[in-house]
């Protein structure tokens, strides 16, 4: 057998366990509430919760909810149904506001160890005197106030007599650190709006480098999981940790996820919401989960993918055609098979009984040729796929074409013997007639080369299908040229309604709660919305593993 290799956050956690750093092992997931979730919180979410039950840990969620303006509980809610949806359960659900007290008094600890101070520049200031990479900043003139005077503006802060930006609390660090980061960072800003929580209670806000490594440390997080972007912050979450002396929780950074043809930014995914590119969130068409959900994809194909990618410590972007591979591999062993014709023409069989019904019977999913099995219904006039049908055929075309055979599947082989056009050239009605001696399983099995799905046009259901197509013609989404707005790649064709398609009866009983199978075309699940069914990806592998 092969062996599977760690990664390395696997190794961290195994060499933490045998040391005994730690007994058990604790993650948490800290969304923002301010957006729905999408295919890269998905593989985060995969990682903690399944770091976590690997080693027979547990993990938070944690609602990092410490900026009011911007937050919901509209996405508290879809954050926590796509997270059990993929099919993890937290161990707490908690919220960043709820150690705003915490936060508070940790922060006059540290304005009484001499290492935060309150500063009256403006954010303008601020930022002119925090120097570059090259050249140390400047210290604020407020850098050296007491203890005491620091004590009373922090708390006239927070009492509510100044305006937003008229002070910040600042950890005085050092205004010539290499890292930018450590140049006096802030620690708390006034905004004077309520939060979705906490109400008016609060007008000074936490900062994310503040509040964050805190609050894992109040939850005795072992192993704090973000991407890497967050490298350069990770000192500045040990300082905090260390000048407070509190649980010592460690920060580990991997790779974010990048799809192609996607654009993943909460930012950029509420424009195209907003200004109706989409359709909501959870368009089918969206990376958001609600969306894949929509769709039509499995949380096991979500989960199978994240497993996929692994965990790498160096930016990269992923094929969605991976993706689309990882749901056709589930969906292929479990789907349900239907026929269904989207682009239909007639059929008629012309030596077929007016008004008769023949019933075969055809197995949901050939894996179990021998049943369960759904019943087809074959009948004088049938419809076929149009490009099923060729007037003037090359030799290895082995669907239907003048005088030529082809097997309607499960049934009879029938055989073209006229049709008919309109004044376009369009074909309009194509005839044949049936073998009756053709029939499965009636004496001697007689083979043909092509054989071709089909519906009754008088025993089938009229559907709606909706086929997509990648929502941006281009590939590389996050690299696009300065300047350039990335709602000029939308693809104008990512969405094709087509209406007047016909199914088999049985597609309607279907129970099976996943998509199903539409014979030689591809995966399909009903839409929640608008009771169509979506195209979720089609049967012929685009990736190469
Ligand atoms: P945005 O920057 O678009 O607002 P975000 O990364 O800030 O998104 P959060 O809600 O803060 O969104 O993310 C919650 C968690 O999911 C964080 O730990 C973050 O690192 C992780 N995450 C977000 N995007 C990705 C991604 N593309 N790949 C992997 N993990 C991600
Ligand atoms: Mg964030």
């Amino acid at each position: 057998m092969e062996e599977k290799t760690l990664n390395f956050l696997e190794e961290i956690i195994e060499a933490d366990l045998a040391s005994g750093k730690c007994k058990t092992i604790k993650t948490r997931f800290p969304p923002e509430p301010n957006g729905y979730l999408h295919i890269g919180h998905a593989k985060s979410i995969c990682l903690n919760f399944g770091l976590a039950q690997k080693y027979g840990g547990t993990t938070n969620l944690r609602f990092d909810d410490t900026n009011p303006v911007k937050e919901d509980t509209e996405y508290v809610d879809s954050i926590k149904e796509d997270i059990q949806w993929l099919g993890f359960q937290w161990a707490n659900e908690f919220y960043a506001s709820d150690y705003f007290d915490q936060l508070y008094e940790w922060a006059e600890v540290l304005i009484k160890k001499g290492l935060a101070y309150v500063d009256d520049q403006s954010q303008e200031e601020i930022r002119q005197n925090r120097g570059t990479v090259s050249q140390p900043g400047v210290e604020s003139p407020w850098r050296n106030r007491s203890v005491e005077e620091n004590l009373d503006l922090f708390r006239r802060m927070k009492a509510g007599e100044f305006p937003d930006g008229s002070r910040v609390l600042r950890a005085k660090i050092d205004m010539a650190h290499p890292n930018m980061l450590f140049r006096d960072p802030l620690m708390y800003r006034i905004i004077h709006a309520d939060h979705h929580r906490t109400g008016s209670k609060w007008c000074i806000y936490p900062m994310y480098d503040y509040a964050h490594g805190e609050s894992d440390s109040i939850e005795n997080i072992t192993h704090s999981i973000c991407t890497l972007e967050f490298d350069v912050h990770r000192p500045l979450y040990d300082w905090f940790i260390e000048k407070l002396g509190i649980f010592p929780s460690h920060q580990y950074e991997f790779a974010r996820l990048n799809l192609t043809h996607t654009v993943m930014s909460k930012r950029k995914m509420l424009e195209l919401v907003k200004n109706g590119y989409v359709d909501g969130w959870d368009d089918p068409r969206m990376p958001t989960i609600c969306g894949l959900r929509r769709r039509g994809y499995t949380p096991e194909s979500i989960r199978a993918f994240a497993e996929k990618v692994g965990v790498a410590k160096r930016d990269n972007i992923i094929d969605l055609s991976l993706l689309e591979w990882c749901v056709r591999d589930d969906l292929n062993r479990r789907a349900n098979r239907y026929m269904a014709v989207i682009d239909p023409v007639k059929l008629v069989i012309d030596n077929w009984k007016e008004g008769e019904v023949e019933w075969f019977n055809a197995p949901l999913n050939p894996e179990s040729p021998d049943g369960p099995f759904r019943r087809v219904p074959f009948t004088k006039e049938m419809y076929i796929e149009r490009a099923d049908f060729m007037e003037e055929a090359p030799k290895k075309y082995f669907r239907l074409k003048p005088d030529g055979e082809v097997r309607l599947k499960y049934t009879y082989i029938v055989k073209c013997v006229s049709y008919q056009k309109d004044a376009e050239g369009r074909i309009t009605e194509i005839h044949c007639t049936y073998d009756p001696t053709s029939k499965p399983g009636a004496g001697e099995w007689r083979s043909v080369k092509g054989t071709i799905h089909w519906a009754s046009a008088t025993h089938s259901e009229k559907i709606t299908v909706n086929l997509f197509d990648r929502l941006f013609t281009e590939e590389k989404m996050g690299e696009l040229p300065e300047g350039v707005d990335y709602k000029e790649y939308l693809n104008p064709e990512s969405l094709v309604v087509k209406e007047n398609c016909y199914a088999e009866p049985d597609l309607l009983k279907d129970t099976s709660g996943i998509a199903v199978q539409f014979e030689r075309l591809g995966y399909f699940f009903k839409d929640s919305k608008n009771g169509g069914y979506n195209k979720v990806t089609g049967l012929k592998d685009t990736f190469k593993l």
